[in-house]
């Protein structure tokens, strides 16, 4: 027997010193639905769906969760797929259900009021441009400052990170050991087909125009991979002759200039996808995603892909061993680069 059935369970709960709010509890078939009402009105407030069997499997009760991993001690298929609740009961602070399986449980009610909520928070961002750009350059840390505060320095560069998409750490010597040690201080290192700390010159190491004299087109990495890069850092050992400048592009910015000066443009670019490739000695990686990706969850602006040279119809570029190179003791990219170039790690 469901006790209350149906009939509408209420219960007045303070969420907050000044927010009243009135909660309504509904049994059906095969789910309980909720209601959050404010006032007196019940028609058209925030209700939730809440099926026994997904309420069954989120039991939070020390049985179900293992107190020191926070996952679950059972699986999924242990749960009878038609379990229902013979009692209920709805308090200030939680619902009480006893299963027909045997089993109790117990829901805090902010829990449940926040469960379908997306994980991802809404971040500040802060759009930039050339004009604007420039006064987050001098907004850098320090090498100094980290050794002084670390966990500050951290959480500064973090902010920098999710606010402007980059962050620059000044007073690093040039040497790769040195620019490793800077960044581990922050992350760790992922290891990819070019290794994990590696040094960039126009030696035609790699297939790939990083490698060449030529300009490089605002671009961003991995666009081959399902999982692409999510942050890069660059440090110039030695530099030698003109040009070579770092480009960075506010590609968010781009992406929201563009929705609004060309929205049927911006709508192209995230409902067709493209297909991305990079071959090398070894390696050939492909990928299928859209230009402009949305979050699935929150629809924002979650992820740009932009490397016109990986686009697979494009191309292909001729294998490394028929390149015929000017200079041949290029193995190892030494980053004494006669020839000039910004060499970047
Ligand atoms: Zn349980």
């Amino acid at each position: 027997m469901i006790r209350g059935t149906k009939e509408l369970l209420k219960l007045t709960i303070f969420h907050t010193e000044i927010e009243l709010r009135r909660l309504s509890l509904k049994p059906f078939h095969d789910h309980f639905k909720i209601i959050f009402t404010h006032g007196n009105e019940e028609n058209g407030n925030p209700s939730q769906m809440l099926y026994y069997f997904w309420l069954r499997d989120h039991c939070r009760c020390g049985e179900c969760i293992n107190s020191r991993t926070f996952q679950k001690s059972y699986h999924i298929l242990d749960i009878p797929l038609n379990v229902k609740p013979i009692q209920y009961h709805l308090e200030e602070k939680q619902l009480s259900v006893i299963w027909d399986d045997g089993h109790s449980s117990e829901f805090s009610l902010e829990w449940l009021k926040n469960v379908h909520q997306p994980i991802v928070r809404q971040r500040e961002y802060f759009f930039w441009n050339k004009d604007t750009g420039s006064d987050i350059v001098d907004n850098s840390i320090s090498l100094d400052e980290i050794k002084k505060n670390k966990t500050k320095c951290q959480i500064k560069l973090l902010k920098s990170l999710l606010k402007y998409g980059f962050a620059f750490i000044a007073g690093i010597e040039p040497t790769l050991n040195a620019t490793e040690n800077a960044i581990t201080t922050f992350f760790p290192v992922n290891k990819t087909h070019f290794g994990d700390m590696w040094q960039v010159t126009n030696n035609y190491l790699h297939n790939d125009t990083a490698y060449t004299d030529s300009f490089l087109a605002p671009h961003t990495d991995n666009t081959y991979w399902t999982e692409a890069a999510g942050l890069i850092a660059f440090h110039m050992l030695s530099y030698e002759g003109t040009g070579g400048n770092t480009l960075l592009v506010d590609g968010f910015n781009a992406a929201t200039n563009l929705k609004n000066n060309r929205p049927e443009l911006y709508d192209t670019l995230t409902k067709n996808v493209i297909e991305w490739e990079y071959v090398d000695e070894g390696v050939h990686y492909s990928n299928i995603d859209h230009i402009i990706k949305h979050h699935p969850l929150t629809k924002d602006l979650w992820q740009i892909r932009v490397y016109d040279y990986h686009m697979r119809d494009t191309e292909r570029a001729p294998r490394k061993d028929n390149i015929n190179r000017s200079n041949q003791n290029v193995e190892g990219a030494s980053h004494k680069d006669n020839k000039g170039r910004n060499n970047r790690v």
